[in-house]
């Protein structure tokens, strides 16, 4: 599915501070010739990649100061992946996605044993970049992890390995960093660096700004943050400081009926388009890694990122409306505002990420494992314990409704 944001306006409207100079040229500063010929890593003036019969062109943009050119959109593989022959990867591949998303805890492994198979049949690793992940909280299990990656995944290198959903700034502590150089210089990875899901994103990005060691994070970003300010001098700060930005969960998205109530309209661009446009719309952000788990998503994906027409004012007007409309329903992910105004630990954010799964991506068994998960008594908590969470969100969400219909649906 495709799953992204973004503003193309000339004069970026005053509630969007954060969002102004990097609304210019959507995809100015990407390559788009015979960058399917070249999918993978090029490091100034030397590819290390082999020919690929692709005949596509994603545009392509370096991965901040890294020197090396990455295709401005990769394929997540959370989703179910066919350990045989799956047709959405070999699609993917085909039409110049060569940049691959994967971690431990995907598919509680299968979707590292799905891409090996995967590498098997298009028998040349260098044609393919993998980024993998290991939610480890401590050095020594993310150096067990990147072996366990390496293992399940058939390849004796990674061209990215993240820290998985980091929360805690300790996880940029010198410990971490030396780590990150150790594999690198073992040649067990090619960089490192993080991914973030909720809460602290805006410090931890402002702390690896400063730290340097971390080469690239991947981090939620959509047309629903471009007013945010602080995320905006975040994002602005690892800009400056060359750390690669990977945008995911890029859709923002709410249940479907919702969507439709504000009737995206353009000639030009499906909604899911619309909002990945916009993304890349920002120069700042390197790629978007998104999870297509259909040849219909592939193919309106890659629409999207070889098409050259920038998002209209109008359809980044629609956009503004479209998250105006339905704030209310979509969880940034910043728990940091709302958990701590609650007396005991509730897992607001993990149970509304779930929720989304399962009201958005039609992923039920996905939603439900990661629920149930959830120590029942993290789950649930009483209007008046909620009242104060409901006041600091900046979404204004009605936390203990939304929470009651994660009960009925995911329990
Ligand atoms: S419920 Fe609101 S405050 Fe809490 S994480 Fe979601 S958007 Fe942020």
């Amino acid at each position: 599915m495709a799953e992204d944001c973004d503003i193309d306006t000339p004069e970026p409207p005053p509630s969007e501070p954060g969002r102004r100079r990097f609304l210019k040229t959507a995809l100015a500063s990407a390559t788009t010739a015979g960058a399917a010929s070249l999918p993978l890593l090029g490091v100034a003036g030397e590819s290390t990649a082999a020919p690929t019969t692709s005949t596509t062109g994603i545009p392509s943009r370096e991965l901040g100061s890294s020197g090396i050119q990455v295709p401005i959109l990769q394929l997540g593989t959370a989703q179910r992946l066919d350990p045989r022959y799956d047709k959405v990867m070999h699609r993917a591949f085909q039409e110049g996605v060569t940049w691959f998303d994967t971690a431990l805890s995907y598919g509680w492994g299968s979707s590292h044993r799905a891409i090996a198979n995967f590498l098997t049949q298009v028998g040349d690793r260098k044609r393919l970049w993998l980024t993998s992940k290991s939610g480890a909280g401590n050095v020594s299990g993310l150096h067990k992890g990147i072996d366990e990656a390496l293992a399940e995944l058939g390849t004796d290198y990674l061209d990215l390995y993240l820290m998985h959903g980091i929360d805690n700034l300790r996880m940029l502590d010198r410990e971490y960093l030396a780590l990150g150089e150790e594999l690198k210089a073992q040649g067990k990875t090619r960089l490192f660096g993080f991914s973030c899901h909720d809460g602290n994103v805006v410090a931890l990005m402002n702390r690896a700004a400063q730290v340097g060691g971390i080469d690239a994070i991947m981090f939620r970003y959509n047309f629903r943050r471009y007013g945010d300010l602080e995320l905006n001098r975040a994002i602005d700060a690892c800009h400056r400081a060359g750390v690669g930005l990977i945008a995911m969960k890029t859709q923002g998205s709410v249940p479907r009926d919702l969507e439709s109530v504000a009737g995206f309209r353009s000639e030009n661009f499906t909604l899911g388009q619309a909002k990945l446009k916009s993304v890349w719309a920002d120069e700042r952000i390197d790629s978007i890694v998104s999870e297509m788990d259909s040849v219909r998503f592939v193919r309106e994906n890659v629409d999207a990122a070889r098409s050259e027409k920038p998002l209209t004012a109008e359809e980044s007007h629609q956009l503004n409306q479209l998250a105006a409309l339905t704030a209310g329903y979509a969880c940034n992910g910043c728990k940091h505002l709302c958990e701590q105004t609650v007396a005991r630990d509730v897992a607001i954010a993990d149970t509304l990420r779930y929720l989304m799964y399962f009201e958005c991506y039609g992923k039920t068994g996905r939603a439900r494992d990661q629920y149930r998960a959830i120590p029942v008594a993290r789950r649930e908590a009483s209007d008046a314990e909620l009242q104060h969470a409901c006041q600091v969100c900046p979404q204004g969400i009605d936390i203990p409704a939304r929470l009651r219909r994660a009960r009925e649906l995911l329990a």
